[in-house]
């Protein structure tokens, strides 16, 4: 069932509960975070946020492409953020995922996309992959101050991965 309807009529219900006035929409903690967009994250319990101290970017594996750097972009050279973590996690839709079979199936629907789904086999590899193109990325503005973080969704943990030395 679609849930626009019941949703709208949530918010209705509480406006005073959903209204930040005056709040900055320059994020307080001066840090964007890039997260997959799976379901069992909650970003704001997992790395203590509150609204107003970050931007939130998600997209199926938080990964990297050109849309993440145009929003990383704006947050960094409108909005003042100078800090960037990435969350991958254990379990991943993408983890194992055909490219092929994807392109596949898009094809058969008449669909030739200019952007790749991004299935990977090594969340940790891929991470690193991320983390050396943002700091190689000078549409950034500050990439002294970039992490990447593997959550596992089982048991809740969350685990640094280092940048590789290249
Ligand atoms: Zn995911």
């Amino acid at each position: 069932m679609p849930n626009a309807e019941n949703m709208l009529a949530v918010a209705g219900t509480r406006p005073r509960e959903l209204a930040a006035p005056g709040l900055s929409p320059r994020p307080r903690r001066k840090v964007a975070v890039l997260s997959c967009m799976d379901t069992r994250i909650d970003l704001f319990a997992m790395l203590g946020l509150e609204r107003g101290d970050a931007h939130i970017i998600r997209n199926a594996g938080g990964l990297v492409t050109d849309d993440v750097l145009r929003s990383l972009s704006a947050s960094q050279r409108l909005l003042g953020t100078e800090e960037i973590i990435v969350v991958m996690h254990d379990g991943c839709g993408l983890h194992g995922a055909s490219e092929d079979a994807f392109a596949q199936a898009l094809a058969a629907d008449g669909v030739l996309p200019s952007w790749r789904l991004g299935a990977f086999e090594d969340v940790e590899d891929t991470l690193r992959h991320s983390l050396a193109r943002l700091r190689s990325s000078r549409e950034l503005l500050a990439r002294e101050h970039i992490s990447g973080f593997v959550f596992n969704p089982e048991d809740g943990t969350l685990r640094e991965v280092a940048a590789s030395a290249e």
